[in-house]
């Protein structure tokens, strides 16, 4: 079974295929590059659900079964934010220093310092186009104000894990996967898939 996760990022490409194929005895999982998509899609929903969709349903109307994901940041004190803006929160696309010391910033006089990262991820197929399955995954943690850990990416060595101890840039891809929002999302959709692949033999 081939599917097409709606990005360029060969690390995410790899990841979901990882992890799928504990599921899935026979899958695939093409990038955008692999099926000669030359445009960008624009995200432009209003939230991770919206956006995923967005990106599975452009792939899908592609003849293929698309997959997109969106995930982000949610701080309690700052209202949510940057949420679906985490990538961009600081202005340039993808300048994690910044987006981290802005957010430091805009935390200084607050107390609670609670926050989750969710991921969502939709699966649509070429016959129902409208119809999207969406999974969720959330992990809760908390935003400290020192930097801790090498690992990870964007705003993982700031994210307090309490029951590990660890922020997620301290943590090994094994242990961040097994708690982690897209982790969580992903497990919900591989057994989804596989199920799939049940019903479809
Ligand atoms: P994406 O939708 O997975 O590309 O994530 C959008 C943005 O959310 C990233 O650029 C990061 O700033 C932030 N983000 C999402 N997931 C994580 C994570 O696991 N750790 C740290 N930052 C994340």
């Amino acid at each position: 079974m081939k599917i097409v996760l709606a990005s360029r990022n060969k690390k995410k490409i790899g990841e979901l295929q990882t992890l799928l194929a504990k599921y899935l005895s026979e899958i695939e999982v093409l990038s955008l590059d692999d099926i000669g998509f030359e445009g960008d899609i624009v995200e432009d929903g209003e939230g991770f659900y919206d956006n995923a969709y967005i990106k599975a349903s452009t792939v899908a109307k592609l003849g293929y079964i698309g997959v997109g994901d969106d995930s982000g940041l949610c701080v309690d004190a700052l209202d949510g934010a940057p949420g679906v803006y985490s990538a961009r929160y600081a202005g340039e696309h993808g300048d994690d220093a910044a987006n981290n010391a802005l957010l430091l910033e805009n935390l200084a006089d607050k107390e609670d310092r609670s926050a989750q990262f969710v991921c969502a991820i939709a699966c649509v197929f070429p016959e129902d186009v409208s119809r999207a399955h969406i999974f969720r995954g959330t992990v809760e943690g908390k935003i400290i104000d020192e930097y801790r850990g090498e690992g990870g990416f964007g705003y993982d060595p700031l994210f307090y894990y309490e029951p590990f101890g660890k922020t997620l840039a301290e943590m090994s891809a094994e242990e961040k996967n097994s708690i982690s929002h897209r982790g969580k999302a992903i497990e919900l959709f591989a057994e989804f898939m596989k199920e799939y692949e049940e019903e479809n033999k």
